[in-house]
């Protein structure tokens, strides 16, 4: 199983979008798909129609390590693939996490375990940087950044940057910045235009040839609780999506990663 987190300390960036419709369609491409919410926000879960937990166990508890994540694990054969819901009691554990021992630690060790189960998890992380995100961060295989092509989009590519060094230090792994993805794009702005070159120029490894274009049905999409391709499967939204699916495949799935 890889696992490829999605984040960006900025909020706004398209990082829920990303992680539902990539999601959708690796699932369509015949991956086995586990998402996971770890945003007290809970969009991801309630864009795929499912309700936020507020059960006694929710993820939180995971994270806690008081309980394990195949026990939260909802199915949606509709999509083709399971989900881990996210919680509004996730506010409340980036406190509690400091009662246990390397609590960043925790979601890496858990996830191990469901390794077997699927091809890739997907976790959506919250617009700040916590113990959630950094948990989230230390468990990946591959952490793709979301970014609109605009001047503050930068700076919070850099503050990722920096981020990811300084959870290496602290914690020796060898985390970096693998797909930077141009989301919500306008091609009509000169300065997004700009960016977009300036990325590509400086970053080339990194950024994915595919660009999420602006596309207000992949903004409706979640209040109708379904990822955008089954709602209109060529939308340009759709298809940008579906696009990326291919683009990770063949970046992604070389022999060499587990
Ligand atoms: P947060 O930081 O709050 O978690 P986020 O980074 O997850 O936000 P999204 O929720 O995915 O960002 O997107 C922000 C808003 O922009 C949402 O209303 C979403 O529907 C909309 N949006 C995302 N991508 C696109 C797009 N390509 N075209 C149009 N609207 C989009
Ligand atoms: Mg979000």
């Amino acid at each position: 199983m890889r696992i490829l987190v999605v984040a960006n300390q900025k909020g706004g960036v398209g990082k829920t979008t990303t992680t539902l419709n990539l999601a959708a369609s690796l699932a369509a491409a015949g991956r086995k798909i586990l998402l996971l919410d770890i945003d007290s926000q809970a969009n991801l879960t309630t864009g795929l129609g499912e309700k936020k937990r507020y059960e006694e166990t929710t993820i939180t508890d995971v994270l806690l390590d008081d309980a394990s994540l195949e026990s939260l694990i909802q199915r949606k054969p509709d999509f083709k693939m399971d989900v881990i819901p996210g919680s509004p009691d996730l506010i409340s554990a980036e406190l509690e996490m400091a009662r246990v021992a390397d609590p960043t630690s925790i979601l890496k060790g858990k996830l191990s375990q469901l390794a077997h189960n699927y091809d890739y998890c997907l976790i959506d992380s919250p617009p700040s940087l916590g113990m959630l995100s950094v948990s989230a961060l230390r468990a990946a295989d591959k952490i793709i950044i979301p970014l609109q092509c605009e001047h503050f989009s930068i700076e919070g590519l850099e503050a990722m940057q920096r981020t990811i060094i300084e959870i290496n230090k602290a914690t020796g792994s060898n985390l970096k910045i693998d797909g930077i993805l141009r989301t919500m794009f306008d091609q009509e702005k000169e300065r997004a235009r700009e960016i977009s070159e300036k990325l590509e120029q400086s970053l080339s490894q990194q950024v994915f040839n595919t660009i999420i274009p602006r596309c207000d049905l992949l903004a409706e999409a979640p209040s109708e609780g379904k990822p955008i391709m089954y709602i209109d499967p060529n939308a340009k939204g759709t298809l940008a999506y579906f696009a990326l699916a291919g683009e990770i495949i063949m970046r992604f799935e070389d022999k060499n990663v587990a």
